[in-house]
């Protein structure tokens, strides 16, 4: 050491204990020399009494002392809880000494030999720097716990968790809070992976949620979303979670860190907020402000889609005078009961709102006609009409209704609400109990449709129904091997009509019922007649409505016409679409297989149309299947429907099933069809549907074609 280092009040203390003075002299000289300050003490208590009130940088310890040696110092000192760096020295060069002392915490051990004060203020000034960043380590960990310990309750606080998943190895930490959040025990030390996670996740979450995590773990792509977790059978919450991401030096993602927040109070909330601005407070139901929202969402829908909207707009008639008479109590009551019973009268993608006082509107969207509308008013009304129990007391109201239709009566939201709001004036000054459409077309349309329906009521009577028959060919032959019944109206005012023109107002009506019962006898009747002038025998098939296996007993019927008519059942057949049977299936099968029991055969009509489901039809007791028109049509020139034409045939012939293609124009028609071996055929080619006389004559000399 060529340079001296000034000693001052900060330089750092050495405690020296050491019984040889001669060598804590030249110790405390070569270290005073290297800026280090120097107590000097001979003997072991000596040197305790004097630690009890300072802190020296370290210790320098001659191991063998007067009155104790130095490992019984050290653990003295420890034990009045000092925790000071020192090193030791000794005369003798003893190996196991040594061991023994690092054990008990010496940072180094110095040999007196030659060398010794020439090395000794390096090693001192090691050791102070180590025991300086050792504690600089325990402080900066001490701090980094308080401050873990501070973030545990910060975000138990913000009830939010935070996450690190390890894209690489799937290893996933979480935060106490985080498992608190998810319902789960930190201490149970459960294992979290992907499958935990997601496993707990709403099932209509799951798609958003593995979305994001891949973006994140394959595209580095950060994300915010929210999704609900189901904790316990009866309770779910909902979480915002945040994610960012972490590279590594390759570029590759990493880590995936973000924080979960659980937001089921503030979501609890928007919502309570949501309901009142959005919503009636008296009925639920929504308000003005939410039916603009609504009605403006229908309307763009509406003309993606090339649909109606109907915006039905009812005001009840007697309101004011229940509300006087009875008072305010029973006027609410009243008001509650009418919203419940409209609700059940519109479905569930309908909207219905309440405006205020007696107004409400009903929403109507995917409708395709003004029939579709008036049958909701119609329904409407006769609900407002029933009697209202209050108190004990019957109470009637009756409505009147307006009706505007998206894209006829406007294409914003305040017109076509306007515009109801002015034809539910003139529903009221006609009369009590009635609707009217804004525009005079479609009142004109619903005239129309309300003469058309007192007209059916008497049609029947009047004889105004006829058949025509249309024949089913054996394509092979040439012969005639049945017969479809269709039915016609002869209107006095309207003309002949074709089904299309009122089978959906029958269907509606229930008038389906008789008619489809005078068409059965009718067809039966006359099948019969012809057998009997020794005409050929032929089966006649009769087209059946799906109402008409609801509410009453159609396979007694149906016996009990062929009793009456004395046809026998294997020359009758009946035509059922796919959706007749899917509407009620369970009941549909037990019908038809009574029916098929007694000997009638069944069709599968417009097969392709509907649900085409044969591993379902199967099900069902069908003997024929006809292939509908539309795959006919354009059967020689589209090859998508010459396909599917050909699989219906191979899968009949798979099932045993016959098969009969309808709608047979043209002569290369038939002749896909044969090829395909499709042998039964129905159509134009062959013949239009004929009234009886002509058919007769049809069945005599055979067809020509
Ligand atoms: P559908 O059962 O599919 O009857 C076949 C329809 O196709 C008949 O129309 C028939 O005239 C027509 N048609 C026959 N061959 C050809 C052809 O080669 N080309 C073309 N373009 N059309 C052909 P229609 O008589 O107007 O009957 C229409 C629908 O009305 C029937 O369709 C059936 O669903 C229903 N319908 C007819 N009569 C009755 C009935 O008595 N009761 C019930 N419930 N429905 C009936
Ligand atoms: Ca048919
Ligand atoms: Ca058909």
């Amino acid at each position: 050491m060529t340079e001296t280092t000034q000693i001052t009040p900060h330089s750092p203390q050495i405690l020296i204990i050491e019984d040889d003075t001669t060598c804590s002299d030249l110790m405390e000289a070569t270290l005073a020399k290297n800026g280090f300050y120097c107590h000097c003490f001979t003997g072991g208590n000596d040197a305790l009494a004097w630690l009890a009130d300072n802190v020296p940088a370290m210790i320098i310890l001659d191991y063998s002392l007067p009155d104790m040696n130095g490992a019984l110092l050290i653990e003295r000192m420890h034990n009045l809880g000092m925790v000071i760096p020192f090193i030791m020295v000794t005369g003798s060069d003893d190996a196991n000494l040594a061991v023994q002392m690092m054990k008990v915490g010496a940072c180094d051990y110095l040999l007196k030999d030659a060398t010794f004060y020439e090395r000794l203020p390096a090693v001192v000034a090691r050791t102070i720097h180590e025991a300086e960043t050792m504690e600089r380590l325990r402080r900066a960990e001490q701090s980094l716990r308080l401050s873990e310990a501070r973030l545990a309750r910060a975000q138990k606080i913000a009830h939010m968790g935070s996450w690190e998943w390890n894209v690489q190895t799937g290893e996933i930490y979480w935060s106490n809070e985080l498992y608190r959040i998810y319902g789960l025990n930190p201490s149970d030390n459960r294992q979290i992976n992907m499958k935990l996670v997601l496993g707990m996740v709403n099932p209509e979450d799951i798609a958003d949620l593995k979305k994001v995590l891949l973006d994140a773990s394959k595209y580095g792509k950060p994300f915010n979303i929210v999704y609900r977790i189901t904790t316990s059978p009866e309770s779910e919450i909902v979480v915002n979670c945040h994610g960012d991401v972490e590279w590594d030096e390759k570029g590759r993602t990493r880590l995936v860190t973000g924080t979960t927040l659980d937001i089921t109070e503030r979501t609890k909330a928007e919502s309570e907020i949501r309901q009142l601005t959005n919503y009636d407070t008296l009925t639920g139901l929504p308000n003005r402000s939410l039916l603009h929202d609504r009605l403006k969402l229908a309307i763009a829908q509406a003309s993606r889609e090339h649909q109606l909207v109907g915006v039905l707009f009812l005001d009840l008639d007697r309101f004011k005078s229940i509300n006087d008479t009875l008072g305010h109590r029973a006027g609410d009551l009243l008001l509650k009961t009418i919203a419940m019973r409209l609700s059940s009268c519109i479905r569930e993608s309908d909207t219905l709102a309440r405006l205020g006082s007696d107004e409400f509107v009903a929403l109507l969207i995917g409708v395709n006609t003004a029939e579709a509308i008036s049958t909701v008013a119609n329904k409407i009304l006769a609900l407002v009409s029933e009697p209202i129990y209050i108190d004990g007391q019957e109470t009637f109201t009756s409505g009147s209704i307006g009706i505007a239709v998206y894209p006829m009566d406007g294409d914003d939201s305040y017109t076509l609400l306007k515009h109801a709001d002015l034809a539910m004036y003139q529903a009221k000054e006609l009369e009590r109990n009635n609707f009217q459409f804004f525009s005079s077309e479609m009142n004109i349309k619903m005239v129309e449709r309300m003469l058309l329906e007192s007209s059916m009521r008497k049609a029947l009577e009047r004889e105004e129904f006829f058949l025509v028959y249309q024949p089913q060919v054996d394509a092979r032959s040439g012969h005639i091997t049945g017969m479809e019944a269709l039915l016609r109206w002869q209107h006095p005012e309207l003309g002949l009509l074709t089904p299309d023109k009122f089978i959906y107002l029958a269907e509606e009506n229930g008038f389906i019922i008789p008619i489809g019962e005078w068409v059965l006898q009718t067809a039966c009747r006359q099948n019969r007649a012809w057998q009997k002038q020794g005409l050929p025998s032929v089966r006649v098939a009769v087209n059946l409505s799906a109402k008409q296996f609801g509410q009453y007993h159609l396979d007694e019927m149906v016996s009990a016409t062929l009793m009456e008519t004395g046809l026998e059942p294997k020359w009758l057949e009946l035509e059922i679409t796919e959706s007749a049977i899917m509407k009620n299936a369970e009941q549909t099968a037990i019908i038809l297989r009574k029916l098929k029991d007694m000997g009638i055969s069944l069709a599968i009509d417009d097969f392709g149309t509907g649900y085409s489901s044969l591993a379902y039809l199967k099900l069902f007791p069908i003997s024929r299947l006809k292939i509908d028109r539309s795959f006919v049509q354009d059967i020689t020139t589209n090859q998508d429907d010459a396909a599917i034409a050909e699989t219906i045939i191979s899968m009949a012939q798979a099932l045993k099933l016959n098969v009969i293609a309808e709608g047979v124009e043209t002569r290369a028609q038939m002749e896909l069809l044969s090829f395909n071996n499709c042998i039964e055929m129905q159509g134009y080619l062959f013949s239009r549907p004929v009234p009886a006389e002509q058919f007769a004559e049809l069945l005599h000399n055979g067809l020509e074609y």
